[in-house]
C-alpha cells in the first residue's frame, strides 16, 4: 500500500466497536423521535405497528420497526407532490430537488436541505480522503451531473477533501481523452464500464505510457471496482493505478455510503451516519458475518427525507474484523454481490446467480460461459452449474473443486459442477438468460411474495 493512511474524522472512523454501537443507538433514538414528530408517513407506520418512540431504545428494539420500501415512497410522492408525505421539513427548507429514475419509470424525488447537503459534502470528503485523495490532486469526474444527485455531491466532496475537480460529466470521449492528457488527473472517477471503454481508447492511441496517472481509480454503481477481475481489468488499462476503490451508496439515501481504503479490503461503511443490517431475505433475521444477506439501511443524519429500515434489495457480505488501515467501520468485503430478487433456494440454501457469475468470470481457466440448471428429480432440489474450459489444457477436476470452494457451500448443499465442451452452451447476444429452473413447484416465487408482504407490513 503506497498511500499513507489519513483520517478525516478519526473520532468516529477509529471508534472502538462498543462505543460505535452506543453512538448508533443514540442517533437512532433521536432520528426515530424526529420521524415520529415530523413525517406523516412514518407516524402512520409507527401507529400501525403499535410503536411509540420510547419503545425503541436499543439496536435490537430497532428491528421491531417495519421496513420501508421504494413503492411506499413513490406512493407518498404521488399523493402529495412534489416532495411526498414523508418529507420532514417545510417547503422553504428544501434547497435541492434531485430525482432518480430507477428502473420502474416514475422518477423518485429526493429533496435535500442545506443541512443535508453540508452533511453529505463532509461524508463524501471523508470517503475521498479514505481512498487516498490528497490536497493538490486533480480529479476527473465522469459521473452524471444532470437530474441526479451523485455527480454534484461527489464533485463537492472531492473539492472539500482538497482536490481540483474537472467537471467532465458523462460522454464525449474525445474531450475526456483531451482532459486525461492535459490535466494528467491523479484520480479518475467513473463507472467501471466507462473505465474499460476509456482504457481501450487510451491503448488504441498508444497513450498508455505517456499518462502519468491516474493513481486512484474509483467508481461504483455496477460490478467492476469490487471484484478481483474488475480491479485487474482497470489496472491492465491504467498501469499507474495504485488503488482501485469501490465506492457505493443508494441515491435514495445518500452518495458515498461505503468506500474502500488503499488496502482494498472491501468498502468501509459510514456506520456513524447510516446503520446497516444484513438480513436473511427469507426470515429477516441477521445473518452471520461473512454470509450473504440483504442490506437494509437506516439513515441517522438527513433532515428532509431520512429513511429507516429501507430495503435496497442488494445482497452483500459483512465483516467487522479489523482493517490494517485502523478504521473500525464495518466493511463489505465483496461489495454488492447481487440482487435479492435473483436468489435461488436449493434445499433451503440461498444461491445467488450473480455470485456464480463473478466466480466463473473471475477464473482464467474458464471462458466465462456458463449455465445454471435447477431441478427436483427425486423430490429434492439439485443445482448444476455447467461451465466451459478456456482451453484444452485445463483439468476438469481442479475446476470443479475450485468453483465449489469459491462458492463456500457446505457439503449438504446439492450443487454439481460440470465442465462441458467449449462452445456447447447457449450463447446470448443481448440479455443473457443463464438460469434454467425445471422445478414444478413455485417455491421461491411464493417465498418472494411472502417477503414482499412482510416488507410492506
Ligand atoms: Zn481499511
Amino acid at each position: 500500500v503506497n498511500n499513507e493512511i489519513r483520517y478525516r474524522h478519526p473520532e468516529v472512523e477509529c471508534l472502538p466497536l462498543e462505543r460505535l454501537r452506543a453512538l448508533q443507538a443514540e442517533r437512532m433514538r433521536n432520528q426515530i423521535r424526529y420521524l415520529w414528530e415530523r413525517s406523516r408517513l412514518y407516524r402512520k407506520k409507527f401507529d400501525d405497528a403499535g410503536l411509540l418512540p420510547g419503545d425503541i431504545k436499543t439496536l435490537e428494539d430497532f428491528r421491531k420497526i417495519p421496513f420501508t420500501t421504494k413503492d411506499e415512497l413513490r406512493q407518498s410522492i404521488a399523493e402529495e407532490p412534489p416532495y411526498g408525505r414523508h418529507c420532514c421539513v417545510p417547503r422553504e427548507e428544501v434547497a435541492w430537488a434531485p430525482s432518480t429514475s430507477g428502473t420502474s419509470g416514475v422518477p423518485l424525488v429526493l429533496p435535500r436541505s442545506q443541512r443535508d447537503i453540508e452533511i453529505w459534502i463532509e461524508l463524501n470528503a471523508r470517503a475521498f480522503t479514505t481512498m487516498g485523495l490528497r490536497p493538490g490532486d486533480i480529479l476527473q469526474n465522469i459521473m452524471g451531473y444532470q437530474w441526479l444527485y451523485a455527480g454534484i455531491m461527489l464533485h463537492l466532496g472531492a473539492q472539500r477533501a482538497g482536490a481540483a475537480v474537472v467537471n467532465a460529466g458523462m460522454g464525449n470521449s474525445e474531450r475526456q481523452m483531451w482532459a486525461l492528457e492535459h490535466f494528467q488527473p491523479d484520480v479518475l472517477l467513473a463507472t467501471p464500464s466507462y473505465f474499460t471503454y476509456l482504457g481501450n481508447l487510451v491503448a488504441e492511441r498508444e497513450l498508455t505510457r505517456t499518462l502519468r496517472g491516474p493513481r486512484i481509480a474509483t467508481g461504483g454503481g455496477e460490478v467492476g471496482c469490487n471484484t478481483p477481475a474488475g480491479k485487474q481489468a482497470i489496472r491492465s488499462r491504467f498501469p499507474a493505478v495504485q488503488t482501485v476503490s469501490d465506492i457505493g451508496g443508494v441515491t435514495d439515501i445518500g452518495t458515498i455510503i461505503w468506500v474502500e481504503c488503499p488496502y482494498e479490503t472491501g468498502g468501509h461503511f459510514s456506520e456513524d451516519s447510516i446503520y446497516a443490517e444484513v438480513l436473511d431475505p427469507e426470515t429477516f433475521q441477521p445473518v452471520a458475518e461473512g454470509q450473504p444477506g440483504e442490506l437494509v439501511m437506516s439513515d441517522f443524519v438527513d433532515t428532509c427525507t431520512p429513511l429507516i429500515r429501507y430495503r435496497v434489495k442488494d445482497l452483500v457480505t459483512w465483516t467487522s474484523a479489523a482493517c490494517p488501515c485502523g478504521r473500525t467501520l464495518g466493511r463489505m468485503p465483496e461489495g454488492v454481490i447481487g440482487r435479492v430478487d435473483d436468489m435461488i433456494t436449493v434445499r433451503s440454501a440461498n444461491i445467488y446467480p450473480s455470485a456464480i457469475d463473478a466466480i466463473v468470470k473471475g477464473m482464467p481457466e474458464l471462458n466465462g460461459e456458463y449455465q445454471i440448471v435447477v431441478d427436483r428429480p427425486k423430490g429434492l432440489d439439485e443445482l448444476t452449474i455447467r461451465v466451459e474450459p478456456a482451453d484444452a489444457t485445463v483439468n476438469p477436476a481442479e475446476i470443479i473443486h475450485a468453483v465449489q470452494t469459491r462458492m463456500r457451500l457446505n457439503s449438504a448443499t446439492a450443487v454439481t459442477v460440470e465442465v462441458v465442451a467449449a462452445g456447447s452452451l447457449p450463447r446470448f447476444v443481448y440479455k443473457a438468460s443463464r438460469v434454467v429452473d425445471k422445478r414444478k413447484g413455485q417455491t421461491e416465487h411464493m417465498m418472494f411474495e411472502k417477503a414482499a408482504a412482510q416488507g410492506r407490513s
